[in-house]
């Protein structure tokens, strides 16, 4: 099989080249701002965060149980302390403690000096208010020292750290109650084509109905961004320079999928140098080729392949990463892992092939992964059905059923 790259002028830039070159143009969107907590899932956090308390505030139980001081442990044998008093979350035991005595507690409830030990009541016999506790009991036991999981002006949460659910309830365990985060990036996104219609309108000969606005509107459902969708632009140029040229104004990143190619109709590329800056415009990556990423002003552009499934693996092999740093926030690259193919692959040589595949994993936990299929770039349901990306390097030239292959998945849904 011939690579249609092998035909290109130029040798085609590498994915890695790409994200490096991403990675220096893009600086992190400038300001912050605060929101309540409620607010804030998903937002970058624009600073530091320490814990004005400790955590756990103060000593308490782990256990349903009964709580003694430690000096009235007898090691050799079972010994009798005298229950009296309860201590339950949140309405601690107010009385002294003496000698010879213990408390019935209960987890989370207040562990006041002298008690530091608490027994949990599976191992107690209880006969009226006399408790025999056995020889064994280890001082210290089931107490959750304050201050062991954070401790007062300890570092709750790390800056750019993209915020999770865990993330604001630890928050709210400090008692914040709003954050300082990064800004909304503001997105604009647009397809162009003649040939595009909207859902609802009748398909005239030749039309298609737009699908890939749809996509781009689920891949920018994020807190961090503010999408707004320009609808169809048709492939006029003076329209389509219009058009960005005025998206530029108002927002941070402008996405645009189709006529960013070769053909007679693709003019955003040369809108692109024109207005702005082209930083590169071809991928050696399959599907996606296409791929116009430049600036106009202070604004990114990113022209994506029309192609639907093109237009989605560009997006996630690039724009994702571009606007994960735009947004701020720290983070990892996707996590792949080693998968045994069960079907045999074709490619030719050239490019990084992001086949779509479905990743199951067998009882013993081993990988594997099957093709979807048909691979080409107008084949969206291989996309729709697909789990994962088999990751194929530039030189390989097609994968033979039980070989080893990298894949990246993205979706624990079938
Ligand atoms: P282009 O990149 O404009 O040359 O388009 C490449 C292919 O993708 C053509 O078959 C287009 O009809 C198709 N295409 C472009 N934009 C879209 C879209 N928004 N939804 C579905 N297909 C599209
Ligand atoms: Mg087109």
């Amino acid at each position: 099989m011939i690579d249609p790259c092998s035909l290109e002028a130029k040798p085609l830039l590498s994915l890695d080249d790409a994200l490096t070159g991403i990675r220096t143009a893009i600086k992190a969107v400038a300001g912050e701002e605060r929101v309540a907590l409620k607010k804030a899932l998903g937002r970058v956090l624009s600073e530091a965060v320490y814990s004005p308390i400790n955590l756990p505030t103060s000593r308490n139980s782990a256990m349903d149980g009964y709580a003694l001081s430690s000096i009235d442990i007898n090691p050799k044998q079972p010994f009798v302390l005298r229950a009296s008093g309860i201590s339950w979350a949140g309405k601690p035991f107010q009385g002294e403690l003496q000698a010879g005595q213990c408390i019935r507690i209960f987890t989370g409830a207040l562990l006041s000096a002298p008690t530091d030990t608490v027994v949990i009541q599976e191992q107690v016999k209880v006969d009226g208010d006399h408790i025999v506790f056995p020889a064994t009991v280890v001082a210290g036991e089931n107490v959750r020292e304050a201050g062991e999981d954070i401790a007062k002006c300890g570092l709750l949460i790390k800056q750019h750290k993209k915020l999770t659910a865990a993330d604001l309830g630890l928050l709210a365990s400090a008692g914040i109650v709003d954050v300082l985060v990064k800004p909304k990036i503001n997105i604009a996104f647009f397809s162009t084509g003649d040939e595009l219609i909207g859902g609802g309108q009748p398909l005239e000969p030749g039309k298609i109905y737009d699908s890939n606005r749809y996509m781009l509107a689920g891949l920018l459902a994020d807190p961090c961004y503010n999408a707004v969708d320009m609808g169809v632009i048709a492939d006029d140029r003076q329209l389509l320079e219009d058009t960005i040229k005025q998206a530029a104004k108002h927002n941070d990143v402008i996405i645009t999928t189709g006529g960013a190619s070769v053909g007679d109709a693709d003019y955003i590329k040369d809108i692109l140098a024109q207005c702005g800056e082209v930083k590169f415009w071809k991928i050696a990556i399959k599907p996606g080729k296409p791929l116009a990423f430049g600036n106009i002003g202070p604004c990114y552009f990113f022209g994506l392949p029309g192609n639907p499934v093109s237009a989605m693996v560009t997006f996630q092999q690039i724009v994702a990463p571009a606007l994960i740093q735009l947004s701020g926030a720290a983070a990892n690259k996707p996590l792949r892992l080693m998968a045994t193919c069960t079907t045999a692959l074709k490619k030719s040589r050239g490019r990084q092939d992001f086949q779509r595949g479905i990743l199951t994993q067998d009882t013993d936990g081993n990988f594997f992964v099957e093709s979807t299929g048909h691979q080409g770039s107008h084949i969206l349901s291989s996309m729709s059905r697909s789990n994962c990306y088999i990751i194929l390097p530039a030189e390989a030239n097609g994968v033979s059923a039980g070989d080893k292959v990298w894949v990246e998945p993205f979706s624990v849904f079938i």
